[in-house]
């Protein structure tokens, strides 16, 4: 199933380049109250929603894609988790180019460990991508990204995939310089996750998928998810490790060779084996 939120805040099934609104389907979840989880309380709920939303399907008409503002598919995400240089062929470029490393230490996965993107940098792919920072470098970076579904603390890399509710693409928009990477990845707008959630049940192998980026026609970034360092179920397992990860929590899987710098104006396509496409437009700042 391919899930996707859209306009103001509405539930979509994806089918092809249609769509159907479920939105009615969220009457089903239970009623929170004040203090509210920190978690996503429709991701957590998914599994137990799935005959209301397939129910819902059933009933609403289907309407094209196109022209719809594509929000992200996790709305309230309790952490968003990156991945640094997870593909051995980024980090020699990273190494490599100073404008990239910026005197900073650039070691590889299992040393660096992970970094966390504030959560309200997550947009969808109809959002846009707004640069905060014009005078500064500011690169795409094409990710697998997945989306945990049930809370998982010390899981066993055998049982890891169990964790997942679904993937998606996943941008992680970077400042190149020499702060924090969570100062340099966060601004509003600098990660984005689309187009849709699919969930893990269509893609049993997520270590097999083709990724690309290209930035007005010409691509950038092209590479498989089999040349991670750290594949998902090891992400899952590392993670893990340190923290509980809870429903909704987003893991950036890193991303490969080909990270360049993004202008106002530019439009991106970035494309996954077995999730889809998404457009993504970069704007400037309004400020
Ligand atoms: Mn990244």
């Amino acid at each position: 199933m391919r899930l996707c939120r859209f306009g103001n805040g509405r539930l979509g099934v994806v089918d092809g380049d249609r769509l159907r609104d479920v939105t009615a389907a969220l009457d089903s979840l239970p009623n929170y109250r004040h203090p509210l989880p920190g978690f996503d309380v429709l991701i957590a709920n998914l599994d137990a929603l799935r005959p209301a939303i397939e129910a819902a399907a059933r009933q609403a008409p289907s309407v094209p894609l196109a022209g719809m503002t594509l929000l992200s598919p996790v709305a309230n995400p309790g952490k968003l988790i990156g991945a640094p240089v997870n593909y051995q062929q980024h980090l020699d470029e990273v190494l490599e180019n100073p404008d990239l490393h910026h005197g900073n230490q650039v070691p590889v996965i299992q040393r660096a460990g992970l970094f966390l993107k504030a959560t309200s940098s997550l947009v969808g792919a109809g959002e846009g991508i707004t640069l905060r920072k014009p005078d500064r470098r500011t690169d795409h970076e094409v990710e697998l990204a997945f989306v945990i579904g049930k809370p998982a603390s010390r899981v066993a890399r055998a049982d890891a995939l169990d964790y997942v509710a679904g993937y998606c693409i996943g941008l992680d928009i970077s400042i190149r310089g020499p702060e924090e990477r969570s100062l340099r990845k966060s601004p509003d707008t600098y990660s984005v996750l689309g187009p849709w959630l699919v969930t893990a049940d269509e893609i049993p192998d997520p270590g097999a998928l083709e990724l690309r980026l290209s930035v007005n026609g010409q691509v950038r970034q092209q590479s498989n998810t089999s040349d991670l360092i750290l594949g998902v179920a090891e992400l899952v397992e590392y993670a893990s490790s340190f923290y509980t990860l809870y429903p909704g929590d987003v893991v950036f899987t890193g991303t490969p060779a080909g990270v360049g710098p993004i202008q106002p104006g530019d439009i991106l396509i970035a494309c996954i084996d077995k999730i889809g496409t998404m457009q993504v437009d970069v704007r400037a700042d309004s400020l």
